[in-house]
């Protein structure tokens, strides 16, 4: 087999005709989900691409995504790549499908952006809007986290007040009312939307399209970010009964981010929500695998800065470029024994899954 550094895309065009040619190459049968609405930086069209191999009416379900978190997909893309090349895939149990999902947000992916193309954290979005949860911290200090300006006393007066909010509440605080999920700021962090987003609609869509006859479905959906430099922690996020369902499945190592003891905080409307919704009690199973890159700080803070950069700042400058290229490397570390460790991570849920479905 190459050095997995090799299947580690250079943008997103890069990395889907990477996609598409393993597993075409591989026998899978790939449909395109055309975005109806926008292109990359290059002109190119922008899909969510999905592979299927298996019997049309298999029983069994392993599904793995990428890309839900847009920039997150280098790292998404190029371990589903190399999981494909390595052949691990291959010689499924009998009745058993296997189902790719490659950039679930193209925009952000090709774009450099965490969010989609309407700033909305997918992993907010899946909730009923009609009913959409107050989060007083964030709107406490939406004007901090997005000032004015990147420099000079606005900024200034930002960061004093965001370390006045920090000292006074504690840090813990600060993180769940910055990242918890907020449907008031359209150009803030960790926006939810207003309506489900082309990204749901399509993850949902493909789910009915290809889920409907299985009974036991196990899906990963890869994430970057939170964590330990090259650590994948498994989490799941819906409910405690999934949980149990993970750790027989694969053990005490997956954690319930409704206990506390996760490197994520509890969150709702993300698109396992979206999943279990779809596909009705008792038949799913799933996890993300967050791989960590830096400490949370660095990533908060850079996360700020591209928040900021599409508000208020201006695009085509050279700190726009270096204000999206450390974007990129927060959620992607371009470095050979991190990848390694990224796809032997998920090398090892396949093969936890091959075997509980035997
Ligand atoms: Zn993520």
């Amino acid at each position: 087999m190459q050095r997995v550094d090799a299947f580690f895309p250079r943008d997103y065009a890069d990395a889907r005709a990477r996609f598409l040619a393993l597993t075409q190459a591989g026998g899978f049968l790939t449909t395109a989900h055309v975005h109806p609405a926008h292109r990359a930086p290059d002109g190119s069209g922008l899909a969510c691409d999905v592979a299927w191999r298996g019997p049309a009416a298999a029983s069994r379900l392993l599904i793995i995504s990428s890309g839900t978190h847009g920039v997150e997909g280098f790292c998404g893309s190029g371990a589903q790549a190399a999981l494909l090349a390595s052949g691990a895939l291959d010689g499924m149990p009998a009745d058993t499908a296997v189902l790719l999902v490659h950039a679930v947000n193209p925009y952000g992916f090709a774009h450099l952006r965490r969010t989609n193309e309407d700033n909305i954290d997918l992993n907010r979005n899946c909730i009923d809007h009609g009913r959409a949860p107050a989060n007083p911290g964030y709107d406490e200090i939406h004007g901090w986290l997005v000032p004015e300006s990147w420099d000079g006393p606005a900024r200034e007066t930002a960061d004093r007040e965001i370390a006045r909010y920090q000292q006074e509440r504690g840090m813990r605080a600060f993180q769940e009312a910055m990242t918890g999920g907020q449907y008031n700021h359209p150009d803030g962090l960790f926006y939810g939307g207003q309506a489900p987003a082309w990204s749901n609609l399509t993850w949902r869509r493909i789910l009915r399209e290809h889920c409907s006859r299985a009974r036991q479905v196990v899906a990963l959906d890869l994430h970057t970010g939170l964590g330990p430099w090259g650590v994948g922690e498994a989490l799941c996020v819906t409910s405690e009964d999934e949980h149990r369902r993970a750790v027989a499945m694969f053990g005490e190592q997956v954690k319930w981010t409704g206990g506390g003891g996760s490197v994520s905080a509890q969150i709702g409307g993300t698109l396992m929500h979206a999943a279990h919704e779809e596909l009705g009690p008792g038949k799913l199973t799933m996890i993300g695998l967050e791989y960590g890159t830096y400490p949370i700080p660095e990533t908060l803070d850079a996360l700020r800065a591209e928040t900021w950069l599409v508000a208020r700042g201006r695009t085509g400058s050279p700190e726009a470029a270096r204000i999206k290229q450390r974007l990129r490397d927060v959620f992607y570390v371009d470095d050979p024994a991190w990848k390694q460790a990224v796809v032997d991570r998920l090398m090892e849920f396949v093969t936890l899954t091959r075997e509980a479905f035997r």
